[in-house]
Order: structure tokens, then sequence, then C-alpha cells
């Protein structure tokens, strides 16, 4: 495992993150004692990146993730997030007034108990105008971080260019981008990764199998993406099965090759997919077989969906049902 540095945070961070939204059954009900299994081993495997968020479950993940981490939080840096939720009935609830945020960090803390978050992310900002995350989120969130509060301050989404516009315009120390950087979709890295790179800013690359859309398995049914990917994706998983090697494999070592990204999240919530994931570190990549998928993909590659306000789209984005 390679530990890398999390943009000009003096943190080092494992190159395979645990990304625990499938710990809230986000992916279907879990065996909560498998979870908290591969939380452990995910920790002894030297993994010391943990995402979380409120969100996930309605408050699931970050209590389960919370109890799996009793004894262990010093090894661990862990990640939550503020802004965006959902009741009991899964309806989404979004909040980045500065009374909300404070509010929500005593939650996560005592859900998590810490007394302190190491990166606190403002969650999918593109569900609000840009301007009550430039004037309210993210000044509450600088000062909770003088507070000592949380120890790093940034912010996560889908629309790259947004994310661009706000990095632009702030000193987070973070961004998780999701979706953006894997087999399918690369624009991750064309319309953001050199500004994070130029203001050392620590990317965090999340859902590298495209929220389960790049395994033999397939995605879950709420999956945004439109018909047209969802088509190729298929066609991917057919071409490497004939290849014998599981598409989640090779997409997995395509987003780790992402030089520029500090951690890779996968959700993992069995010790069999820590460990899948974790061996692909080891096995050299099938560079011809990457070259076909490419090829293949080429007819939708960059295409993306609308999240959020329209305001904040992506500029080549499609919607969701087309
Ligand atoms: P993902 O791309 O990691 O896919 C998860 C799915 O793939 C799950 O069904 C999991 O069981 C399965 N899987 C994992 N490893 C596998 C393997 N080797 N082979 C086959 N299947 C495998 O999507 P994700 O879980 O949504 O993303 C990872 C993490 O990133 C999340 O848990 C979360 O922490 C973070 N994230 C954050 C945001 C945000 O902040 N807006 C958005 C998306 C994801």
């Amino acid at each position: 495992m390679k530990y890398l540095p999390l943009g000009k945070t003096g943190v080092q961070v494992s190159q395979l993150g645990y990304g625990a939204a499938s710990l809230g059954d986000e992916y279907g009900a879990i065996d909560p004692a498998e979870g908290e299994r591969s939380v452990h081993c995910a920790i002894d495997r030297g993994i010391n990146y943990f995402d979380v968020a409120p969100y996930y479950g309605a408050t699931l993940a970050e209590r389960r993730l919370g109890a799996a981490l009793a004894g262990k939080r010093n090894q661990v840096i862990l990640a939550t997030k503020v802004g965006r939720y959902k009741d009991d009935r899964g309806a989404e609830i979004f909040d980045f007034s500065s009374a909300g945020i404070r509010q929500s960090l005593e939650e996560s803390l005592q859900r998590l108990a810490t007394d302190v978050i190491d990166v606190y992310q403002a969650h999918d900002i593109e569900f609000v105008p840009r301007q009550q995350i430039l004037d309210e989120a993210l000044p509450t969130l600088f000062q909770l971080k003088r507070e000592g509060k949380i120890r790093f301050v940034g912010i996560t989404g889908y629309p790259v260019h947004l994310l661009r516009d706000i990095v632009e315009q702030t000193h987070v120390d973070t961004v998780l981008s999701y979706s953006r950087y894997h087999l399918l979709d690369t624009s991750l890295d064309e319309v953001l990764g050199e500004t994070l790179e130029r203001r050392g800013i620590g990317l965090i690359n999340a859902s590298p199998l495209n929220m389960g859309l790049l395994t033999a398995k397939g995605p879950p049914e709420w999956h945004p993406a439109p018909v047209n990917v969802r088509v190729k994706a298929r066609e991917l998983a057919r071409h490497c099965e004939s290849r014998g090697i599981e598409l989640s494999t090779i997409a997995m070592q395509f987003a780790l090759s992402y030089s520029r990204a500090a951690t890779t999240l996968v959700g993992m919530s069995r010790v069999r997919n820590v460990e899948r994931n974790l061996s692909v570190l080891d096995e050299p990549m099938d560079e011809t077989l990457l070259d076909e998928l490419r090829q293949l993909a080429a007819p939708v590659a960059n295409t993306c969906w609308q999240e959020g306000i329209s305001d904040n789209h992506d500029p080549r984005s499609v919607p969701q049902n087309s």
C-alpha cells in the first residue's frame, strides 16, 4: 500500500480508501457484523482513510462506523460531511446554514464517538446556490477549523466545473469528486486536475466503479446514469468476461493509476471486497484490455448526468432519463 500526501494538509493517506456509504445499506441491506469486520480488516491491512456522511442510510453509516472504530479512532483519518441529509422515508433535505452546520457537526461527533473530525466536507454543493456555499457554509467550516473541532475543510460534488469554480474562489483543503474519473469518464482530470495540483489541494477520487455500474453485478436501481452509458457498461462487462477477468478489477486498476488522486474511495462493506480491492493493488493492469475497453467506451466517454440545481450543472451534462 502506498501512502500519499493529502494536498498540503501534512497528512499521508492510503492510496485505497474505505467508502462507508454501503455501511448505511445504500447498496442493499448488509450484515452489520460483516460490515464491522470489513472496517477492522481494512485497518489491519493498512487502509487509513475512512469516508462517511450523515446522509448515508439516514445516519446509519455514521453510527455503524463509529461503533466499528471503537478503540481504533487514532489509527484512521476520519472524513464526514455536512449539508445533505435524508429523513427516515428517504426524502432529501439540504441545510448549509451556519446553525445547521454547527448542529450537524455535534451530532456527527456523537455518532462517530470522537471529539474531532479530520476532514469535514460540504456535501454535494451542487444542490444549493453557490453563493450560499461561498458566503455561509465555507466561512462556517473555516471558523470550526479555527476552533479546533475539525482539522481540514473540504467540498464534495458531481459537477466538476462547479467544483473548480469554488476551488478558485476559496482556500479549501480537499475536494472529493465522485464518478468522474473511471473507465467511462475522465473529466475530473480534464477540468479540475491541473487546478488542484497547482493549488496543492488534496484530491479524493470517489466511486471508481461509478457507483456499481462498472461491476459484473451491475448498478443499484437508483443509479442516475443515462441509458446509453448503462448499456455500454454492460458491453464492457461482457467483453471482460470473454477475457476471463471481471470488469471491476480493471476498473479499480484504472482508477488507482490516477496519479493526481491522494486516495481512491471504494465501497467495501464485506471483507471479501476489501480483500479483492487490496489484491488489485498488486496485480499489473492488462494494458491491451484497457485499450480495448477505452475504445469500446469512446462513444459515451465523459457523458455525465445532471445533478443539483440547473445553474450548477456541468456544461455537457444530459438529463438523467434520456
Ligand atoms: P463505488 O464505485 O465504490 O461502488 C460501490 C459498489 O461496488 C458496491 O455495491 C460494492 O459492493 C461494489 N464493490 C466494491 N468493490 C468491488 C469489487 N472489487 N468488485 C465488485 N464489486 C465491488 O461507489 P460508492 O460506494 O458510492 O463510492 C465509494 C465511496 O465514495 C462511498 O462509500 C462514499 O464514501 C464516497 N462517495 C462520496 C460521494 C459524495 O461525497 N458526494 C459520492 C459518492 C461516493
